[in-house]
């Protein structure tokens, strides 16, 4: 998390109380979280704020947005390893795929791409029964 505060320092922006529970709360998730599951999930942080301060943190590069098939946005830290997901479109079990076509897409087109999404939804094992 250090990384995190040092880039959120070199953009300007002050480590507040709030910014670190949310900061916190995405470092400790194993998966990517929606706007509304970080405001629960961070008590009395009021829900302009929560917003806010994912906004600041798309802006300076530590949080990305992920954009499932199923409309919503879910905010995940850009410092884990890069990978992909699937999510169950029944009971939203999200699941981490360790894997990216990026440069096998760069290398059929010849583009250098800038920004890719590659994310699946599908029903679990689970739900699947
Ligand atoms: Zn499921
Ligand atoms: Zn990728």
């Amino acid at each position: 998390m250090e990384n995190l505060i040092s880039i959120l320092k070199e953009n300007g922006a002050k480590l507040t109380g709030p910014r670190k529970i949310i900061l916190e709360k995405l470092s400790n998730s194993s998966r990517p979280l929606t706007l509304r599951e970080i405001y629960y999930e961070c008590g009395n942080i009021d829900f302009a704020s929560v917003y806010r301060t994912l906004k600041l943190f798309n802006e300076v590069g530590i949080v990305e947005e992920i954009n499932f098939a199923d409309s919503k946005v879910r905010f995940e830290l850009t410092s884990k390893k890069h990978h992909h997901h699937v999510i169950c479109s029944e009971c939203g079990e999200i699941k981490e795929l360790p894997l990216c076509l990026l440069t096998e897409i760069e290398k059929i087109t010849d583009y250098k791409i800038t920004k890719h999404s590659f994310e699946f939804l599908g029903i679990c094992p689970k739900c699947k029964n």
